[in-house]
């Protein structure tokens, strides 16, 4: 399975709690911008080409596709359209695949949303975040609950499926005012929702008012009720969680997103967007084993702060240490690499015809097991405890995996699945902590 994710770095104004790679056009400077930013982005896609080209790398059809952001509407639709056409040219798309853009409520309408399920997207995701707007207010959204209605209505009628994300938490936000959030959602007759607590990191504005004792810090307590309730009316609608922060109706799940936890492999193209590939995937490897020789940093990881980095068609100096770490230890189970953050220096990079990575780190076999660990604690589906023992060649002990079960954390199913309850979902720090601690690789 290959999915290909577009990140699309740009807002109008920054909400005061998001710390995603995003820029508005005061921050922005020249190099990438919206009216450009397409042509960079399939220019990009040519190169990752070359590159999975040059070393071996045979990706099947494209499954999924997913634009994200920032905020991907805010390009014109044709311009959205036109990447995804570069995917199909590029890799080849499947029939059934799954195309979802993220989208803020108020940058559609159906016109737009018309061209787009023309080009063949399958699926919209609205940051609705909340029905109340004293809420959105303090979010520092610049959409009304009613563009979210009018955003859901129109997707309907042009045949494009609808998901609604949603935050709780934030500060001001009472227990009535998260059951109106639910509620709204529901009776949208969205087949998927999301719904993330609200967490604020310190450099963010949120994150300063925080400490200036201007707004209250997000409560963990107040959090974890809305979770339950949130699960509730969930289920009395139909939808059933399959992942700690998403339910949907049976057959609606996000399929890119379940990818990711299930460690596919992904391209990821545009500013800070990561890539990864296994290493069982990359055919040839070995038969380019001249290129990780050269000017590599002691740590294998590319220094940030050198002034003068090599540049050639064959790759800049993360790809040499992507190729480095994926033959220098049979332990290797893959590797991961992203992109220059910042828009301007991605456009510059772009510009010197070589896979505008920032960095790249090898993934070990005990990594991708601590990954698959924590990933499947965090899914319905749950952790697969023989395929875990078969991968890390140890016995996990059972005794332990049934003391985890008696303190109400997870389930343990017949099939060997482990599972984590209600209680294990609003505690999953502790049941990955706890699981990862007997798996005894
Ligand atoms: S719209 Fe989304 S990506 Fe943009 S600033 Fe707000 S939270 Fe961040």
């Amino acid at each position: 399975m290959f999915e290909v994710y577009i990140h699309v770095p740009f807002c109008y104004r920054r909400c005061g709690y998001c710390d995603f790679n995003t820029y508005t056009a005061v921050d922005m400077g020249g190099g990438a911008s919206r009216g450009n930013y397409a042509n960079l982005a399939i220019d990009e896609m040519s190169l990752v080409k070359e590159w999975q080209e040059r070393h071996g790398i045979n990706e099947p059809a494209v499954s999924t596709v997913f634009f994200g952001g920032g905020t991907p509407t805010l390009l014109p639709a044709q311009d959205l359209g036109r990447m995804l056409q570069a995917v199909k040219e590029t890799w080849g798309i499947e029939n059934s695949a799954e195309i979802t853009t993220e989208a803020n409520p108020d940058t559609v309408d159906e016109r737009y949303l018309e061209t787009l399920a023309a080009a063949g997207f399958t699926r919209i995701s609205f940051g609705m975040q909340s029905a109340v707007p004293h809420v959105l207010k303090t979010l520092d959204r610049t959409h009304t609950p009613a563009n979210v209605t009018a955003g859901v209505k129109a997707a309907n009628e042009v045949g494009l499926r609808s998901s609604v994300d949603l935050i709780y938490g934030a500060p001001g936000e009472s227990m009535d005012d998260w059951r109106k959030s639910v509620e709204t959602a529901i009776e949208l007759e969205v087949n998927h929702i999301s719904a993330y607590a609200l967490t604020v990191e310190p450099i963010t504005k949120m994150g300063r008012q925080i400490k200036a004792g201007t707004i209250a810090k997000p409560d963990d307590d107040d959090e974890a009720t809305k979770y339950e309730i949130a699960d509730e009316l969930f289920k009395q609608a139909g939808l059933e969680w399959y992942e700690i922060s998403n339910w949907a109706r049976p057959g609606y799940e996000s399929r890119h997103n379940l990818g990711y936890w299930r460690n596919v492999d992904w391209a990821g193209i545009g500013p800070g967007a990561h890539s990864h590939y296994r290493t069982s995937n990359v055919g040839a490897w070995q038969e380019h084993a001249a290129f990780g020789a050269r000017d590599m940093s002691e740590d294998g990881f590319r220094k940030t702060d050198t002034p003068q980095i090599e540049h050639d068609v064959s790759g800049n100096q993360a790809e040499l240490d992507a190729e480095k770490s994926m033959q220098s230890d049979a332990n290797q189970f893959g590797v991961r690499a992203w992109d220059i953050k910042h828009p301007r220096k991605w456009a510059e990079e772009l510009h010197t015809v070589s896979v505008p990575w920032e960095g790249s780190e090898a993934i070990t076999h005990e990594e991708n097991l601590e990954e698959t660990v924590m990933l499947g604690l965090r899914l319905r589906e749950g952790l697969d405890i023989s395929r875990i023992e078969q991968a890390s060649g140890c016995a996990v002990n059972r005794a332990r995996l049934q003391a985890i079960e008696q303190s109400g954390l997870i389930e343990i199913h017949n099939d060997n699945r482990i599972v984590p309850t209600l209680r294990g979902r609003l505690l999953n720090d502790t049941v990955i902590e706890q699981v990862l601690d007997i798996c005894g690789w």
